[in-house]
């Protein structure tokens, strides 16, 4: 089996896949289910409820309220509590609407028969009717990006796309759902690549999944085989082949340049095997985006498991179907340990985003103390994006914006491998976004200035 991979940097964190073989089954419905506004990246959702208002299972209760934002649906039935705050996975207050759950009754358009829905029985779907029914599904990026997806299936003029890849690669360590997700709807995947194709128009499809889930490159290439257009293609195991840029590197053998550059700058239109699967819902069964694969792992769990999540649902409660917290130090993470966020508690809710529900003990989660750089430039070697992450985290305590832009702090995609590798401990993606997250704040400001001129 050939192997393909990127060509720049990347490291070996050990995978860790604890529920690999673990069937994925759905999670009890929460007493109470709680939707932050801001699921993607854009706008928040401007919510269409107030207290007091009766919904059920598919309802619109958040519109999108920009161009690039996306509507909020319920994923249980009851009686809209309050309109409040809650503390996301980001660790801030976001506004949120609160559920109070009573029964499980779903909207009547909602096709829930296992029905598979191809192609070939839907002359009816042209691209933009896809297109419509995908943005007003609320579907975005499941991956943890949270763009929404709508837009990725409408290129700007100057762009060109030439393919569909479907991600499938679930680099980061412990996560299990986009695996289980392939082994267990593999059928309805391959009918949103379709579907895909078709939005944007192109015959060629590649499904990129790493080496370590052989049994998901066996069921797909042989579901795949009697299709020309798609072909899949086995990836070498190393992080961050997941990444947008590096799955282009490893299957189209195309450099993205740095942003404004995307991918289909290079003629890839990129998609997380869920949001395949959520385009496929949304289309043919008419299920807007309101429940989804998310592994809840970690060694120290008796249980680790995949489950099938409404959101809203707390973290308290999946970690409890897994046996509860272990009796130690935790850190909770939103995602893996690569690139998810510890969170402040457990009532955070299961968002569109939430591939993850990773726990570490504290020993797992212990960071050595911070020893000075001794210049040995492996940062440099496993940075997947050619940057200099040693000296992007010294500009960024430095403050020093001008010339961190010059450096391309932007095109940092916050994969970690430069911390991780790094012998003396230092906290390089730490600095590195605070700097980040500057120098993008004062591209905003100049960009929107230049359009009040
Ligand atoms: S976090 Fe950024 S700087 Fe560090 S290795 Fe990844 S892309 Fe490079
Ligand atoms: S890996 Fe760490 S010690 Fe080595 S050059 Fe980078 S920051 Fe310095």
């Amino acid at each position: 089996m050939k192997l393909h991979t990127f060509k720049i940097g990347g490291v070996h964190p050990e995978d860790n896949k604890l529920s690999s073989d673990v069937v994925a089954v759905e999670a009890a419905l929460p007493k109470v289910a709680v939707f932050p506004l801001s699921q993607h990246i854009g706008a928040p959702a401007k919510p269409v409820v107030g207290k007091g208002d009766k919904v059920k299972v598919g309802t619109m209760i958040a519109e999108a309220s920009g161009f690039v934002s996306a509507p909020i649906f319920s994923s249980v039935s009851g009686t809209v509590a309050k309109i409040d705050t809650v503390i996301d996975a980001t660790g801030y207050q976001k506004p949120a609407i609160f559920i109070n759950v009573e029964g499980d009754e779903w909207e009547d358009r909602i096709d829930r028969s296992e029905t598979l829905e191809t192609l070939a029985n839907h002359p009816e779907l042209t691209p933009e009717e896809i297109v419509a029914r995908v943005k007003d599904a609320g579907v975005t990026g499941m991956g943890g990006a949270g763009f929404p997806t709508f837009i990725k299936l409408t290129p700007p003029p100057t762009a060109k796309a030439e393919c569909v890849i479907i991600n499938g690669v679930e680099c980061e360590p412990y996560i299990t759902a986009d695996y289980r997700l392939m082994m267990e709807h593999p059928d309805e995947i391959l009918v949103g690549l379709d579907l895909l194709m078709k939005a944007v128009r192109v015959e060629k499809g590649f499904i990129g999944i790493e080496e370590n889930k052989p049994e998901a490159i066996r069921l797909l290439t042989e579901k795949t085989a009697h299709d020309p257009r798609v072909e899949v293609v086995p990836l070498k195991q190393k992080y961050p082949q997941g990444g947008e840029k590096q799955l282009v590197d490893a299957v189209m053998n195309r450099q993205v340049p740095a942003p404004p550059a995307i991918p289909v700058s290079v003629g890839a239109v990129v998609q997380n095997v869920g949001t395949a699967y959520a385009v496929y819902q949304a289309v043919m069964k008419r299920k807007p985006l309101f429940e989804r694969y998310t592994t809840v792992t970690g060694k120290r769990l008796d249980h680790p498991a995949n489950f099938i999540v409404r959101m809203g649902t707390p973290f308290g409660q999946l970690i409890e179907a897994c046996g509860g917290l272990p009796d130690c130090d935790n850190k909770v993470l939103a995602g893996g340990p690569m690139m998810g966020k510890a969170v402040l508690n457990l009532d955070v809710p299961v968002c569109k985003g939430t591939n993850s529900v990773t726990v570490l003990s504290g020993a797992d989660a212990h960071r050595q103390s911070a020893q000075p750089c001794i210049r040995c430039g492996k940062c440099v070697e496993a940075c997947p994006m050619g940057l200099e992450p040693y000296l992007l985290a010294t500009l960024s305590s430095l403050k020093d914006y001008d010339r961190l832009e010059k450096e391309e702090v932007t095109s940092c995609i916050s994969c970690g491998s430069c911390q991780f590798t790094c012998p003396s401990h230092r906290p390089i993606l730490d600095n590195i976004l605070q700097g980040k997250g500057a120098v993008m704040g004062i591209i905003k400001a100049r960009n929107a200035a230049k359009q009040t001129k």
